[in-house]
């Protein structure tokens, strides 16, 4: 982002970021800094919103986890999209030395088959011994040429493929980083819809294909940041996620679907199957102690409450979610920590 402010405006931001920071006890990382700076610049009011937003509903606490989220979400996202146009840019420059050099080589090998055909046609006519050791000193000479040019071109060849290989490696890097949630490292919600849909489009293609949704929340999660903070309340996330992630197969996806709300999605499992993996979830995160930090004590345990629902073939993304939000508050209102199958209330 270009800022045209003088230098003693820029001082004056630097300033008052790094006061903002301290005020908030946040620890002066980089994208903190950054992210502060940005703000009283005021260069980008969207920014300015949403950590307005942020302060608000936190009662004006902020963590440093939160912050690093909507640094993700706003300043750190334009950089991943710099990092993909510079990519392309790089790999479209390498396609075109790369091509540059085939055409070069190309001409050279048809000189090169011009020179030994003429050497072809010369050697059958009658021809002195002279003119024999011209013909063959010229043929030496080219074929040298052509030697080095093939060394080169495997040369050039072998430096763009390491070059596109590192490219391929960034990207896989940024792609991974735009899927994830940075405080709990599950899934985040770009990467939800793109699972969904690809399974929707499976269900919908394949006759006896089926998939399940699980919804989860965590119960009373409220009373959690109040009574202990949000610093807590963040380790809270962070174990459910870890018992979540742990508690199902490699090929499920679980997703940090919004603030203190989990998904998962289950492909190739009807509703029975689904309701089971939900329990089972259930029980595993009850079964959890937290601790904390500061005083060692046990904290009061969390539960979850959870909604789980088959995919209907041909229904759409937002409807499988309606009818999995329906059976989750069905569960928060027989009074929580329990599992209920959207079948069940049809
Ligand atoms: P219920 O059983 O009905 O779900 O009660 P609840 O208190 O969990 O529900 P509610 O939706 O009222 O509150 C959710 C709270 O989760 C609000 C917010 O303080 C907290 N929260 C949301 N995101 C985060 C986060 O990233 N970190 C922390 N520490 N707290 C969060
Ligand atoms: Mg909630
Ligand atoms: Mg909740």
């Amino acid at each position: 982002m270009a800022y045209s402010h003088s230098n003693n405006k820029v001082g004056n931001l630097s300033e008052r970021a790094l006061e903002r920071i301290e005020g908030l006890a946040l620890l002066p990382t980089p994208e903190n800094y950054e992210l502060w700076f940005v703000y009283f610049s005021g260069a980008d009011p969207e920014l300015v919103k949403i950590l307005d937003a942020a302060v608000k509903e936190r009662d004006g606490e902020l963590v440093d986890e939160v912050c690093y989220e909507i640094f993700q979400e706003t300043l750190g996202g334009l950089r991943e999209e710099k990092r993909v146009m510079q990519a392309g840019d790089q790999i479209q420059q390498t396609i075109h030395d790369v091509n540059s050099i085939v055409t070069s080589t190309k001409r050279n090998v048809h000189e090169y088959n011009e020179t030994l055909e003429r050497a072809n046609l010369g050697l059958r006519e009658e021809k002195s011994k002279e003119e024999i050791s011209e013909l063959l000193a010229d043929m030496m000479d080219d074929t040298r040429s052509m030697i080095k040019l093939n060394s080169d071109l495997e040369g050039t060849l072998e430096e763009s493929s390491r070059v596109i290989e590192d490219m391929r490696h960034d990207l896989e890097i940024a792609r991974k980083e735009a899927m994830t949630d940075p405080l709990t490292g599950l899934a985040n919600r770009k990467a939800f819809d793109n699972e969904v849909y690809r399974l929707i489009t499976l269900a919908n293609e394949n006759a006896d294909y089926s998939f399940s949704v699980i919804l989860m929340d965590i119960d009373f999660f409220k009373n959690f940041n109040d009574t202990f903070g949000h610093q807590v309340g963040d380790q809270v996330l962070k174990l459910v996620s870890r018992t979540l992630k742990q508690g199902v197969k490699g090929r499920d996806t679980t997703v940090r679907y919004g603030g203190e709300e989990f998904a998962v999605l289950l492909p190739g499992t009807n509703i029975v199957g689904g309701t089971k993996v939900a329990e089972i979830l259930r029980q595993e995160v009850e079964k959890k102690e937290v601790i904390n930090r500061s005083t060692g004590r046990k904290i009061a345990k969390i539960t979850l409450s959870a909604g789980v629902t088959e995919y209907r073939k041909g229904e759409t993304v937002e409807s499988l979610i309606e009818r999995t939000d329906k059976a989750l508050y069905s569960a928060k209102n027989k009074g929580r920590n329990r599992v209920i199958s959207a079948r069940t209330l049809a």
